[in-house]
């Protein structure tokens, strides 16, 4: 028998693209309210790695975004100021894609499947309303001490990298680099709110220090303007979702420092741990309370262990104490490389 139930979701982006597929998918009316449009550039190290690849192989996504210019990385290497350690084999595959063209894939493989999406649109019905699933990204909290990191993001041609991914640390934050599709390299940084006012520009935060690998490294760089974004007030506490109202998934339950490089995956894996209790909820199996519930159970006690370590791993590269001590050995230690990619994802 059809339902009269359907779902909204308030945000178009990662996490609200991938359930909204999902459902679909399993013939589930779903309208997206996105309020800005594709494609879009987003501040992103564009570096996809985790279970969240599965998710996307699981609804058959991966084969969409790869025909659209997605790499594959298999090396990481850190580095501080002067020094660069070992290049590491990246545990498992990542997926490198720049988000104006992975957003926008999805988006239209969302209205292919029949979904309803209505751009430049915010949701404008209550927060904790029945068959509405917030998706609206990063919480930007303006004003909290706790709010104290803000990112950029900028496309650049003829940089050489060294490995599939870069990270380069500073005392002030860190700045990765990827390979892109096109002889293109993102270089996306994420520092600590104060130092805006001591540097010139963003470009010149995005090119390190005089003197330092990464400012070596962007030399030559020949930066893409339109591609610059930027986003402050990002706040790196760790919430849960049991203890929030609405029903959530993506970077508005909590968001992982960017380090880890996890992000991208969370909102895939709590968009595909909905899809099977707002199916339910919408074909009048279970109750709003319950599929909420359920979904809040899961997307907790998948993310408990990564969110804690991540903390952990970002207040680690990022102490200065660290980088001039204990980051070499570490770094070079297989086995400690494999440890902290294990427990952060
Ligand atoms: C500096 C930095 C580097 C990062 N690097 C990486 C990385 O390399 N790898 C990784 O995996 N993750 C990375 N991340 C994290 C990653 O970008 C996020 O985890 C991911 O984008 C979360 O997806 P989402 O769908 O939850 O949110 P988003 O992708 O932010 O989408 C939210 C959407 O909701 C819309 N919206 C907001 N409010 C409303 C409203 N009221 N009504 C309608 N629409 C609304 C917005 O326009 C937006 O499109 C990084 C983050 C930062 C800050």
């Amino acid at each position: 028998m059809p339902s009269a139930r359907y779902i909204n979701v308030a945000g178009g982006g990662l996490a609200g693209l991938t359930l909204g597929i999902g459902l679909r998918q399993r013939g589930v009316p779903v309208t997206i309210w996105e309020a800005g449009d594709y494609p879009r550039h987003r501040v992103c190290g564009e570096f996809i790695c985790g279970r969240g690849l599965q998710t996307l192989s699981r609804l058959g996504l991966i084969p969409k975004i790869e025909q659209r210019g997605a790499r594959v990385a298999n090396t990481a290497a850190f580095f501080n100021r002067h020094a660069s350690f070992e290049i590491h084999k990246l545990p498992s595959e990542a997926l490198c894609v720049s988000r104006f063209v992975l957003d926008e894939t999805l988006a239209l493989q969302f209205q292919r499947l029949g979904g309803e999406l209505r751009t430049h649109q915010r949701w404008q019905g209550k927060k904790a309303q029945e068959g509405v699933v917030w998706a609206t990204g990063r919480r930007v909290r303006t004003g909290e001490s706790s709010s104290r990191w803000f990112g950029l993001k900028i496309h650049a041609r003829g940089v050489e990298l060294q490995a599939d991914l870069e990270m380069h640390l500073s005392p002030h934050g860190y700045v990765g680099l990827c390979r892109l599709a096109n002889d293109e390299v993102n270089v996306c940084g994420l520092f600590r709110r104060g130092l805006h006012a001591r540097a010139k520009n963003a470009r010149e935060l995005l090119r390190g220090e005089p003197g330092s690998a990464l400012n070596e490294r962007l030399a030559a760089a020949d930066f893409e303007d339109p591609s610059f974004c930027s986003i402050a007030g990002l706040n790196l506490r760790s919430d849960r979702l049991r203890n929030q109202p609405e029903c959530r998934i993506g970077d508005t339950i909590t968001m992982i420092p960017p380090v880890t490089g996890n992000g991208m995956s969370m909102a895939f894996e709590s968009a595909e741990m909905a899809i099977e209790p707002l199916m339910e909820y919408v074909w009048g199996r279970i109750s709003w309370l319950q599929a909420r519930q359920t979904i809040a159970r899961e997307c907790d006690s998948q993310f408990a262990r990564r969110l804690f370590w991540a903390r952990w791993l970002q207040a680690f590269v990022l102490s200065p104490w660290c980088q001039r001590t204990l980051i070499r050995p570490v770094a070079k230690s297989e086995t400690l490389w494999r440890a902290w990619f294990a427990l952060t994802r």
